[in-house]
């Protein structure tokens, strides 16, 4: 990472009687930069070619001048200045088809390696250097790849490597329970989100089609698990982010602002109100202001904290959510992947033919492991 440029047989640890071979067989680094476009709010995009010719997404969000009274990050409600988040995608599409989400319309090409995973931050910190936090809120369910999201976790956080501290990663998840007890295991300190999105069971059946799976009891037992025993030393040990994308005349009555107060007063927890973001093929509608606010209103009344976004433009979880028609958008200029980021408002700043120059991974395990990368073995 500090010399990208520099040949393997200067590495002292590098066992020589290997170097060439490497440097002829294998790549530094699998996946290429198609576009980088820039909104006027600061978030960039960067659309990724893998190394099979499938396209991903990753988002930097940038707080490090936000003004606005909205949080976009698990902290407080507060101003999230100073960080830098990029939202990583995890798989090519996402088999989990909740009905609001542009990616879940693309169902499950494959998953992304945990190499792949990594090179969305490499690639990201040649555009904005400084990243600070990452969410793995892009495409896909994370905790359906676990095994390559934990290795990527392992290398965002290694201090050799991205020194990403595990209290700066957070996992949304639409709410696979055995894993995420797994997680605590295996990640202690890594935050995670729960993509509710209602406050009882019919309601999020008709929304997440694996709520059948993973019924509302099961997920609370799982928060409540999460709220006693996460490791994480901090004010926010044990505190989930809740996701709750407000959709008109479905989730948004008072009845349901009071009943989701109601489900969560006794556990540690963050609501964030994610108003839906349309796309098109789709017929769900966003909540007015007023219905936001007085959700909000309620939601808060029961001692929850809760934290509404204003803009979908400069909101990195719908960003997310809505990274699906990605090519084609992007190249026709009109692609909002979620962020409403309209074509005047968009800036190519850099679109280079290909990126395949540098040492991603110092430690000679992990590099290997990296580069060994089989083509077309998903
Ligand atoms: N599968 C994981 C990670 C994907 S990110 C999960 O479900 O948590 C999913 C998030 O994207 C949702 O929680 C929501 O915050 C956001 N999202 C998806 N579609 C959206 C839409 N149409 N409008 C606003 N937010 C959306």
């Amino acid at each position: 990472m500090k010399d990208p440029e520099c040949d393997f047989s200067s590495i002292p640890e590098f066992p020589r009687r290997i170097a060439a071979q490497v440097e002829r067989d294998l790549v530094r680094i699998s996946s290429t930069v198609t576009s980088v476009h820039e909104s006027v709010d600061g978030t960039v995009k960067m659309l990724i070619k893998l190394q099979d010719g499938h396209e991903v997404e990753t988002v930097i969000i940038d707080h490090t001048s936000r003004r606005d009274d909205e949080s976009t990050d698990e902290d407080d409600g507060k101003h999230a200045n100073g960080r830098l988040t990029l939202c990583v995608s995890s798989q090519i599409g996402c088999r989990m088809a909740c009905k609001f989400c542009a990616t879940g319309t693309l169902g499950l090409s494959g998953n992304l390696m945990a190499g792949e995973i990594v090179e969305q931050l490499w690639h990201a910190s040649q555009v904005r250097k400084g990243i600070s936090n990452i969410v793995f809120m892009g495409m896909g369910e994370p905790l359906e790849n676990y095994d390559n999201v934990i290795a990527a976790i392992r290398a965002f956080s290694d201090v050799y490597r991205f020194h990403i501290a595990p209290s700066c990663i957070t996992v949304s998840t639409v709410g696979v329970t055995s894993n995420i007890y797994k997680l605590m295991e295996d990640c202690p300190s890594v935050h995670l989100a729960l993509s509710l999105h209602a406050p009882n069971q019919a309601i999020r059946e008709q929304i997440v089609p694996t709520a059948k799976s993973w019924h509302m009891d099961e997920l609370m037992r799982a928060v409540d698990y999460y709220n006693t025993n996460q490791k994480y030393k901090g004010k926010k040990q044990g505190r989930i982010m809740i996701e709750y994308v407000v959709i008109r005349d479905l989730n948004d009555s008072e009845e349901c602002a009071h009943e989701l107060g109601q489900l969560l007063q006794a556990r540690k927890c963050m609501v964030n109100l994610i108003p839906f973001n349309p796309f098109d093929g789709n017929s769900f509608r966003e909540p007015s202001q007023d219905v936001l606010d007085k959700m909000l209103t309620i939601v808060s009344s029961y001692g929850v904290i809760t934290i509404k976004r204003k803009h979908h433009g400069r909101d990195i979880a719908g960003a997310c959510g809505q990274l699906a028609k990605i090519s084609k958008d992007i190249e026709d200029m009109d692609g909002t992947c979620g962020v409403n980021i309209e074509p005047s408002n968009l800036s190519i700043i850099q679109t280079p033919p290909s990126v395949n120059p540098l040492f991603l991974l110092t430690p000679i395990p992990l590099y290997l492991a990296l580069v060994l990368v089989h083509r077309f073995t998903r």
